[in-house]
């Protein structure tokens, strides 16, 4: 459904559903509305109007007060239980003019009380204003509901990098701040990993873009399933694609050397991924660099786990290197 130019409601003549014990009235007042190019509902009692209720839904009901059986008040509660029938305009159409009716009618949940005899003018006003109020606000509602799911949409986009389905940086930051402060608080340990596709440069120019991206998508994958499986306890491991060919781990409650392990699970996972579906040729490798506190500042440990990565790479390549940060 478009939010601006939203299409005009459907021309279908409105449904009303009339309740009265005198078959004249319902007559009388079906010609009002029929000659209107309203489609209408009469039935003589309450029970045959939850009896049509449960097959046809309308869009207003005019209902008469004093009928044998079931009054009008009592059927505005039956109707009232009816999810089906939830927002529709229900007006009292009576010969009772008692103040208290009225004041009760209104206060039971109707959204008008016309004055038996009635006037055809007044009650096609009445009810033709009451039909819009209510589409407007089932227009209302749809227009709500759809900007929700659009907003929802948007901040689904706005944390994950498109290309991995991975979070994403600005992602990464903000919960890696709110969750080392929460770890900070009851002196835990944490670890921060950096990693590196090795010569990703190279697997670009050698194999194409295209296929780059299969290989960041790969790594990708094989980053969140290692980091997952490290303990299903931890969901708070927090996993994204920090830049180009760039991985940011944020490990709680994990020692440095816990962190190491799995780093190395990670590296010989990627190390023996088969790549003979792609490109038989295809070597894929990664370097990974891992920080652990104290301090809790997410600067400081990311710009440590930076600088095991660089180490790592330094020293060939397709390895783990770690330190505590000082
Ligand atoms: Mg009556």
């Amino acid at each position: 459904m478009g939010l601006m130019n939203s299409t005009p409601a459907k021309i279908l003549p409105a449904k009303i559903l009339i309740v009265d014990d005198q078959p004249a009235n319902l007559t009388l007042l079906g010609n009002v509305l029929n000659a209107a190019g309203y489609r209408v509902f009469p039935v003589s009692s309450g029970i045959q109007a939850l009896k049509l209720l449960e097959r046809h839904v309308p869009d207003l009901m005019l209902l008469d007060i004093r009928m044998p059986g079931m009054d009008g008040f009592e059927l505005l509660g039956q109707i009232q239980n009816l999810p089906q029938c939830a927002g529709i305009p229900i007006l009292f159409i009576s010969a009772d003019d008692a103040l208290d009716s009225k004041v009760r009618a209104f206060e039971l949940g109707a959204v008008d009380y016309l004055n038996k005899p009635f006037q055809a003018r007044e009650v096609l006003a009445r009810v033709g204003t009451h039909l819009r109020l209510h589409s407007l606000q089932k227009q209302l509602e749809q227009q709500i509901l759809a900007l929700e799911q659009a907003n929802q949409t948007i901040h689904e986009l706005s944390i994950r990098d498109e290309l991995t389905q991975l979070h994403n940086r600005r992602y990464f930051n903000s919960q890696a701040l709110e969750l080392l402060k929460s770890l900070e608080q009851e002196n835990a340990k944490v670890a921060v990993v950096m990693a590196d596709i090795d010569r990703f440069k190279s697997i670009n120019d050698t194999f194409s873009h295209p296929i780059g991206d299969v290989v960041l998508q790969q790594v990708a994958q094989i980053l969140a399933s290692y980091s997952q499986k490290a303990d299903h306890s931890r969901e708070n491991n927090l996993l994204a694609r920090f830049g180009g060919e760039e991985f940011a781990l944020l490990l709680p409650h994990t020692s440095l050397e816990g962190a190491v392990q799995l780093c190395e699970n990670i590296r010989q996972g990627v190390e023996q991924f088969s790549w003979d579906e792609i490109r038989p040729e295809l070597r894929v490798t990664i370097s990974l660099g891992v920080a652990s506190n104290p301090p809790y500042t997410l600067s400081s440990l990311l710009s440590w786990a930076d600088e095991c990565l660089y180490q790592a790479k330094n020293r060939g390549r397709n390895r783990v290197y770690a330190q505590r940060v000082l």
